[in-house]
């Protein structure tokens, strides 16, 4: 758009203010074509040919993220999943990745695994820890590092621009999957990273009804040719109407996302210090390791997300989550609903979740009916 650089709150709800020109519509049609009309002279003026390449219904979304993050451009894909394993599969055998030890837990499992199989070299370091990142690279030959940050379920905070400075400095790039701090509260390309990724599964759209992917680049470039061409051949594309739910739910993005922190916020101040709660993990916490860090990085709130250890070790915790009420025991983020998960359990051996750990995901209910919900169930738990 042209003009000044709206503010996220401008450009989401009016999802950049696109008219729908043949209807004049304020809210686009849902087109479901899978193919499109040839011109007589055997060529395709409209640009368009078949949906798994080139689907209109992926144009508002991709650009609204776009211009969230203050991207070059983006592109939707069939998950989060899928958006995260195109960076990954878009390398070749044989190059060196970075990724962090503390995780969204199914790319760790399938960069362990798979990724390795396929070729690739793995090495997971702390992201943490600046200069655990420096003496990982090798330069020349790392080829992507990937953070994550907050990273789940730890909450650890990553440094973007001191990743990013070190990435480049060894010749590679720097992709972080920012699911969990939505481009409400951390813009990561601003910050030096080249790919940001979402889950739009989670905050982006926001109300728990379908899965998605998205990746935005912060420029043109040879590997993010590589990455749209995967896309097209590899076929990890959305639905159309998938796709026109996603604008739907972005253009309340930055009102539920402030929403969600505040009440995080002072559910993670009123059990920071509760006599049932053995350490409680939120980076808008002063004593939090990465609070420094997020405070600098992240703007007008610190997440929805974060995590409760109950004293009394993995039964307290599995009790916790069996006792509530308001809070309802499912996996997943970002929804309107407020959810709670014994992580550990999911996520199986090798997580990095202590047996203790709660993870929550603060929706839109009233704080104070969450805090309630909780205070009964810790008290349930642990008589
Ligand atoms: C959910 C999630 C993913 C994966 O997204 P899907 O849509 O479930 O494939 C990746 N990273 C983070 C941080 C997530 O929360």
């Amino acid at each position: 758009m042209d003009g000044p650089r709206l503010h996220p709150e401008s450009i989401a709800a009016q999802a950049l203010g696109w008219i729908d020109e043949a209807t004049r519509a304020v809210i686009p049609p849902v087109h479901v074509s899978s193919t499109y009309l040839r011109d007589p002279d055997n060529r395709y003026r409209s640009g368009r040919a078949y949906a798994r390449a080139d689907n209109p219904a992926f144009d508002q979304a991709e650009a609204v993220i776009s211009a969230l993050e203050g991207g070059h451009e983006a592109m939707l894909y069939a998950s989060g999943m899928a958006a995260a394993t195109a960076c990954f599969l878009a390398l070749r055998p044989g190059d060196h990745v970075l990724a962090p030890r503390v995780m969204y837990w199914s790319l760790r499992d399938w960069l362990g695994a798979f990724a390795r199989e396929w070729g690739l070299e793995v090495e997971f370091v702390d992201m943490a820890e600046p200069a655990a990142l420096r003496a990982a690279l090798r330069p020349g030959r790392t080829r992507l590092v990937w953070v994550e940050t907050p990273a789940n379920p730890l909450w650890s905070i990553t440094d973007i621009a001191e990743a990013a400075a070190a990435a480049h400095g060894a010749g590679a790039l720097l992709a972080v999957d920012s699911t969990v701090a939505t481009p409400v509260l951390t813009r990561p390309l601003a910050l030096g990273a080249d790919l940001v990724m979402h889950a739009a599964t989670k905050y982006l759209n926001g109300h728990s009804d379908l899965v998605a992917g998205v990746l935005v680049a912060r420029e043109p470039s040879a590997y993010w040719q590589r990455l749209r061409a995967l896309r097209v051949q590899g076929g990890a594309t959305l639905g159309s109407f998938e796709s026109w739910l996603l604008v739907r739910g972005l253009r309340t993005l930055p009102l539920r996302v402030r929403a969600a922190s505040a009440s995080a916020a002072r559910i993670a101040a009123h059990f920071a210090a509760h006599p049932r709660v053995r350490e409680l993990l939120y980076p808008g916490l002063p004593g939090f390791a990465g609070h420094a860090v997020a405070a600098r990085q992240m703007q007008g709130g610190f997440g929805g997300m974060l995590s409760l250890c109950v004293r009394g070790g993995e039964a307290a915790a599995v009790a916790t989550a069996a006792g509530v009420r308001l809070w309802k025991r499912a996996t997943s983020l970002g929804g309107t609903e407020s959810l709670i998960e014994h992580r550990a359990s999911v996520e199986g051996p090798g997580t990095p979740a202590p047996a203790d750990l709660l993870r929550l995901s603060v929706g839109l209910e009233h704080a104070d009916d969450l805090i309630a919900d909780l205070e009964e169930a810790l008290a349930a738990a642990q008589n």
